[in-house]
């Protein structure tokens, strides 16, 4: 989801906005995925300052809430979405230390070296990896973790159609050893690099797509863009159902050093 230029493979995004917030995740995941990352960062305390940037509605700040005690500032540029997820800290009791801010992971709003983590879910393509490894890389403490998610090849050769397909949406998309190769330009040390399971596309964002999908289409009755959304989403879903043995979202977590 591109909330910058409006479009998404010239889709409204205000619209995609609306559909999302519909849902838990607003892209492929799990706790325990968040969980195993959050396990590769050492030294967190009630002191520690995080940045959840392009946090979506907080399904992973709340997982990250719930497994360690530091402070935490989520950022997205959607204000539904900060809405809900402030919502969820109040209802939570969590407002002293965790709090939503919209704002853009372009200039997310930290003094330089005051970080100890930088997490990101399924959100840095928005501005590009290796852009926003660089941008982000001044915010973080000296010893400062980053932890975010990127979609990439888990192959060398692929078939046309796909290749096509995130050619248009993010042709930034590459291999693992290419991201892992421009953290190290980009000053990183690697920490950990694990690939999420099938199950964080299928039943936790597919699923509840599909089901989702029919609610909103009855609220929107006769809305020519709501269909081409919904077509879009089933193609996305068909895409990931031929070819998951090409792609997926893989965990990377690194060091500042
Ligand atoms: N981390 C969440 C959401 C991922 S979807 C999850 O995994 O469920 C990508 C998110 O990035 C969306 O919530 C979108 O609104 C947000 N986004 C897009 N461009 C952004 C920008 N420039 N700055 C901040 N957030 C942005």
């Amino acid at each position: 989801m591109n909330n910058e230029d409006n479009t998404n493979y010239g889709l409204d995004v205000n619209l995609i906005c609306e559909f999302f917030m519909g849902m838990d995740r607003q892209g492929p995941g799990s706790p325990d995925m968040t969980v195993k990352a959050l396990s590769f960062i050492e030294g967190l305390d009630e002191r520690s300052r995080i940045a959840d940037l392009g946090c979506g509605t907080g399904g992973q700040t709340m997982t990250l809430a719930e497994a360690c005690p530091a402070q935490i500032t989520a950022i997205d540029n959607y204000p539904g979405f900060i809405d809900k997820l402030n919502h969820e800290v109040q209802a939570k009791g969590l407002q002293a230390r965790v709090n939503g801010l919209v704002g853009t992971m372009e200039e997310p709003p930290f003094e330089p070296g005051s970080l100890d983590l930088i997490w990101c879910e399924g959100a840095i393509y928005n501005i590009g990896f290796e852009r926003g490894i660089r941008l982000w890389y001044p915010l973080l403490k000296e010893g400062g973790y980053l932890a975010l998610t990127e979609s990439c090849w888990l192959t060398e050769e692929r078939p046309k159609e796909i290749h096509a397909f995130w050619m248009e949406g993010y042709p930034e998309i590459g291999t693992i050893l290419v991201k892992q190769e421009q953290l190290k330009q980009a000053g990183y040390q690697l920490v950990s690099t694990f690939v999420l399971p099938e199950s964080c596309w299928t039943d936790n964002y597919y699923q509840p797509i599909a089901t989702w999908k029919e609610t909103f289409r009855a609220k929107h009755p006769g809305n020519r863009s709501v269909e081409e959304l919904l077509r879009f989403l089933e193609l996305e879903t068909n895409m990931y159902r031929r070819y998951q043995a090409y792609y997926g979202y893989v965990f990377f977590i690194a060091k500042k050093c």
